[in-house]
């Protein structure tokens, strides 16, 4: 019998890999896996999404109004500014249904997030890539040297998910300037928060009315996955100009992004400076790691986010395994002979991933 046929570029389109999550039998692993937050909610936070519980026989605001004008008001912003969605990888998806498609380019570097071919390849846009340079950073020149009639859209990641070094203010600057203004640019900020070179590009010098009168075509996506710690939850957001927002917006699954998770989200705004000392204490941690594997001989490149990068080329399956080996086993996130991704979790876990990681013979 003959199926339904799947467009050719759905067939196609790699499969998102999720961090390994271990077995449900022998010691709980070490979940280095996934860029996620080690630490729960804070109790406040849990109480608000306990008592938004109790009205999920309701639909959710679905213009997330109250989160929307939370969002804005912090960014001194009209709401038409602000978009939201269910993870700033949904927000991206929406953004790139609106821009890109048949016979448009989409260009980003590679290795970068994954979700960037999987969201261009749904559009049935044409992905163009530029290679990172060796020090796993965004060559922003072969980028813009990639644009052409045809790029509908560009995805800047800093810090880059999976390598981790951020792009610099002054490259970033002279980049947009580069980029003809058709073209969207979508600064893709998730870790923004985890940054302390303050040299890096902040998304804030290009949001609000004077930036986008130079750079209308400039989008600023964030999350709340990963320095709020409401991955589970599922909340994103953008920051555009209005009437760049707007058809992205058209493309919004109705009613996606729940009741709870919008209660969460501003229940953890307000919590905000409570929040953010936690991250400085995941910085803390992220800048000993990297001190530790740096002097115990391993090049790793500069890690802005929660996560660092560690390029065994070939060596990848074994580094894997023996992370695997331990007792509790150590989850990271392989990437196929190019190099596995290390998320900062708790000193406990961290010292086990750095005694380890000493217990090899090879470093690179
Ligand atoms: C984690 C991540 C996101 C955000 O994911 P959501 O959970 O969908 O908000 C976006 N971009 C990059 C580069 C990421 O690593």
């Amino acid at each position: 019998m003959v199926l339904p046929e799947a467009l050719p570029n759905v067939s196609s389109l790699p499969s998102y890999v999720p961090g390994a999550r271990g077995s449900a039998s022998g010691p709980a692993p070490i979940k280095l896996s996934s860029n996620e937050n080690p630490l729960p909610p804070l109790p406040s936070v849990s109480r608000a999404i306990a008592s938004a519980g109790e009205s999920v026989n309701r639909y959710p605001d679905m213009f997330a109004a109250d989160l929307v004008n939370a969002l804005a008001q912090r960014q001194g912003l009209p709401a038409e500014n602000v978009m939201v969605g269910a993870g700033s990888v949904a927000v991206l998806a929406h953004l790139l249904q609106a821009y890109a498609g048949p016979g448009r380019e989409v260009v980003y570097a590679w290795r970068s997030f994954e979700a960037y071919p999987i969201l261009t390849a749904l559009t049935g846009a044409t992905p163009v890539t530029a290679p990172l340079a060796p020090s796993g950073r965004h060559d922003l020149d072969a980028m813009a040297a990639l644009i052409s009639d045809r790029t509908a859209a560009v995805m800047v990641c800093s810090p880059n998910n999976p390598t981790g070094p951020a792009v610099m203010a002054d490259e970033f600057a002279a980049f947009v300037d580069r980029v003809p203004s058709h073209v969207l640019v979508v600064l893709d900020e998730a870790y923004v928060e985890f940054v302390s070179d303050q040299a890096c590009v902040d998304g804030n010098t290009y949001i609000g009315a004077d930036a986008w009168e130079t750079h209308p075509n400039v989008v600023v996506l964030r999350t709340m996955s990963k320095a709020y710690g409401l991955a589970g939850l599922r909340v994103g957001f953008a920051f555009g100009h209005a009437d760049v927002l707007a058809p992205a917006r058209a493309c919004v699954t109705p009613f996606s992004v729940s009741s709870v998770a919008q209660v969460a989200a501003l229940a953890s705004l307000e919590a905000q400076a409570e929040l953010l000392e936690r991250v400085e204490g995941i910085v803390a941690e992220r800048d000993r790691v990297f001190a530790a594997l740096t002097s115990d001989g391993w090049s790793i490149p500069e890690p802005q986010g929660n996560f660092i990068w560690i390029g065994a080329g070939d060596r990848t399956a074994e580094l894997v395994t023996h992370l695997g080996a331990q007792s509790p086993a150590i989850l990271v996130r392989p990437f196929t002979d190019e190099g596995v991704r290390l998320t900062i979790g708790s000193p406990t876990d961290n010292d086990a991933a750095l005694a380890a990681l000493a217990g090899l013979t090879w470093r690179v």
